[in-house]
């Protein structure tokens, strides 16, 4: 009898979620093809199916206990069928509860991802389910191996965590306090980002404003910045998410002087009200905000704003209601995110009295979204005939005849031209706008 192959096992990641989630399934899928796991073209023929999921708000929740029923029958008829359940519901423990009796056997929290490999061997040889979560945070592992697919754009973590409990978010207790990562290390990731083939990158943090916050070397998110906008190769940086309450000249001086820093900053606003900011704990007033916009504008002209906007939090009269669709008209924000809040247990504001109906929360969104369209278009048709430096992604998902391309200010812009185009930096006249794309036509000087 000969020796029998071993074939490697294959690994499916489902990511839920922020673009933090998307940036730790490519840390969990270096960490398994690390460990000789390749990955599958499909579910149907993964030995390991791993569920990366977030906890913001009840609706992704809800996809995911979707999914996991679905998998977990599919483990009925493929006993073999390893299960694994991390990121931010993992941390919670009423879902680690429900997960007892659901067939899957690793879970694994936000703070011991590197863990991974070893939890999973544990599982295999034990053929009993493996809870291991961390409650707190550790130090920052460094470095940790990366799956990323090819392209030109790339995550990169800049620092963990959030310090700032505002009263209906989740996310300082799925993530744990707020952790820079060392200048010396993100760098050293840039240049081979850029060594690989990368153009762009997203500096991704809860509040990039505070970074360098608890580091040794004295280090503010503007000298990173400097820092990085002379990596050779990378050839356009944008960073999110900005907290408005602490953007300081500094910053605006920096991101007006990197000429690879894009002109954009997501400075979410959440609601205009004050009376709601403060039950937020959002630290800002409306006022605060509309100062920060102007500041915004005279340092960075042609600035593009966005936001993230909740309607519905515990308390909000249809006066409050009022106040954002207010502010949403003073600033006009080039986008937003708009959201109805949800209730999460461990946070404040789950606690508050004078939570809001369903029907009204769907209301105001309808109302807010109907504001939010009509300024987003009116400001894409302001570009109509104007020439745009786009970085061209590649053939459009909607219509593969045509190339899709971003402009500094994060707007889509679909136009015609050849594949030798892809990858590259253009210029492309504006032609048509709608709400959430542009399009052109190549604009070759
Ligand atoms: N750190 C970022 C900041 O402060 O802007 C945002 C992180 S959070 C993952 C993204 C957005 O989800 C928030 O800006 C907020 O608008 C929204 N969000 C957070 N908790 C929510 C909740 N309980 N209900 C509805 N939306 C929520
Ligand atoms: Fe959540 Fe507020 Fe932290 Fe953003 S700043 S992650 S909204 S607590």
């Amino acid at each position: 009898m000969g020796d029998k192959e071993i074939k490697p096992l294959k690994y499916r990641i489902l990511t839920y979620g922020c673009q933090m989630n998307v940036r730790d399934s490519e840390t969990i899928a270096g960490l398994l093809e690390g460990s000789g796991f390749n990955q599958a073209e499909d579910l149907s023929e993964a030995d390991l199916i791993l569920f990366n999921t977030c906890s913001v708000r009840h609706s992704a929740e809800n996809k995911v206990y979707g999914k996991l029923g679905e998998i977990a029958s599919l483990k009925k008829k493929r006993p073999e069928l390893l299960i694994a359940f991390g990121g931010c519901m993992a941390q919670l423990p009423e879902v680690r509860q429900k997960l007892k009796k659901s067939g899957v056997d690793v879970v694994f929290g936000t703070h011991n991802i590197h863990e991974l490999p070893y939890l999973i061997a544990r599982a295999q040889e034990e053929r009993n389910p493996v809870f291991e979560v961390w409650e707190k945070e550790g130090r920052i592992v460094e470095p940790l191996p990366s799956c990323r697919k090819p392209g030109l754009s790339a995550f990169v973590n800049i620092m963990f965590g959030c310090n700032n409990f505002c009263s209906y978010c989740i996310v300082p207790y799925t993530r744990g306090r707020e952790r820079s990562r060392k200048a010396d290390d993100i760098l050293r990731e840039l240049e081979e980002l850029a060594a690989a083939g990368y153009k762009e990158v997203t500096l991704l943090g809860q509040n990039v404003n505070s970074y360098g916050c608890g580091l040794e070397e004295k280090i503010e998110f503007a000298d990173l910045l400097y820092r990085a906008n002379s990596v050779a190769g990378i050839e356009r940086i944008r960073f999110t998410t900005s907290h408005p309450k602490d953007v300081s000249d500094r910053l605006l001086q920096a991101i007006a002087e990197c000429e690879k820093v894009c002109e954009h900053i997501h400075a979410p606003l959440q609601a205009g009200s004050n009376r709601i900011l403060q039950r937020m704990n959002r630290n800002y007033s409306r006022e605060h905000y509309l100062k920060l916009v102007e500041r915004m504008r005279h340092y960075v002209p042609g600035v593009s704003i966005t936001s993230d906007l909740i309607v519905g939090f515990p308390g909000e009269t249809e006066e409050d209601f009022q106040d954002t669709l207010d502010m949403v008209e003073k600033v006009r924000f080039d986008a937003a995110f708009t959201f109805m809040y949800s209730q999460r247990s461990g946070t404040r504001a789950a606690e508050f009295a004078e939570q809001i109906p369903l029907e009204e929360k769907k209301q105001r969104l309808e109302r807010l979204n109907r504001l939010q369209y009509q300024i987003a278009t009116e400001i894409n048709q302001e570009l109509e005939g104007s020439i745009q430096e786009v970085l061209v992604e590649g053939p459009s998902k909607t219509n593969p005849q045509k190339l899709t391309s971003r402009t500094r200010s994060n707007r889509i812009v679909i136009f015609s031209g050849g594949k030798d185009l892809i990858g590259r930096l253009i210029n492309v006249k504006i032609t048509e706008a709608k709400t959430f794309s542009l399009f052109g036509e190549f604009f070759d000087e």
